[in-house]
């Protein structure tokens, strides 16, 4: 049962669904009891099925000059900091619950190129409410394809950006960057704090993973030995991670540091 948030249900005033479900109970108005019921219980129905058209799940949608590509829910951290719950699987608008149906590579290079069509952007970014490298298979394809749009010239210039909590290689059972090279130009990795126990703490990863941190900083570093364009390594600001021991570790690691702020009542 897909779940709405309030503010999802208030149509806009102005939206053309606005109109026709007014229309339809306003016409009730006029029609004798039973008939005024059905007529009612129409419209009810009716608004029902355009909020669920409306609230679809997003695997592509935009955020600031970027279109951002949400291929799965799933995780293996728990971030103390991470915003899907709070916001309820919704980010600026976006649905981005899945509802457990992931989408193909197809039907991500489809919607994907739907809405590069609609308006300009800079980057093509992986990022949603999971992690992307949960399904490698699938980034690397769409990411090829983007590769092989722009080798066509078929949209202007852009960069494609992966926002990863660094685990891939974990994740997977390999060295994941030797692939990911030849398709992604741009990393940020979650860091996310100083040392592995402050790690634990604030990113809460499942079993199997707690020894993790090591692989996150074994990952930064081998980015940059591989020579992406950037390679960011980021920490969350109010977390309880000291921001500057996590700089002093991005930088020794050879990455940028973004200090991110954060995000909770911002939705
Ligand atoms: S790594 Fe990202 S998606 Fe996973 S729990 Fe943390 S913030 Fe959320």
């Amino acid at each position: 049962m897909p779940v709405f948030k309030t503010s999802a249900l208030n149509h806009s005033a102005t939206s053309p669904c606005f109109y026709f479900i007014n229309f339809g109970a306003g016409l009730s108005a006029f029609l004798p009891g039973r008939w005024r019921c059905a007529s009612v219980q129409i419209a009810i129905i009716q608004k029902e099925v355009f909020m669920k058209t409306e609230n679809r799940p997003k695997v592509v949608y935009r955020f600031g000059e970027g279109v951002y590509l949400n291929i799965t829910n799933r995780c293996p951290n728990l971030c103390a900091f991470c915003i899907k719950t709070k916001w309820h699987m919704d980010f600026h608008g976006n649905n981005l619950n899945l509802q457990g149906r992931e989408p193909s590579a197809s039907e991500v290079v489809a919607a994907l190129d739907e809405e590069l069509k609609k308006a300009p952007f800079k980057e093509v970014v992986f990022c949603g409410y999971g992690e992307p490298t949960m399904r490698l298979d699938v980034l690397l394809f769409v990411a090829q394809t983007l590769k092989g749009w722009m080798a066509q010239a078929k949209y202007p210039p852009f960069k494609i950006r992966l926002n990863t909590n660094g685990l891939g290689n974990l994740i997977n059972h390999k060295d994941t960057v030797p692939e990911l090279r030849r398709v992604v130009d741009v990393v940020n990795v979650s860091l996310n704090a100083e040392n592995e126990t402050v790690w634990r703490r604030i990113v809460r990863p499942e079993e199997g993973y707690e020894n993790g941190y090591e692989a996150v900083r074994a990952f930064i570093r081998s980015c940059v030995a591989a020579g992406f364009d950037k390679v960011v390594a980021s920490c969350v600001d109010q977390t309880g991670a000291d921001p500057k021991a996590v700089q002093k570790i991005a930088e020794a690691d050879g990455a940028q540091f973004y200090l991110r702020s954060f995000l909770d009542a911002q939705n």
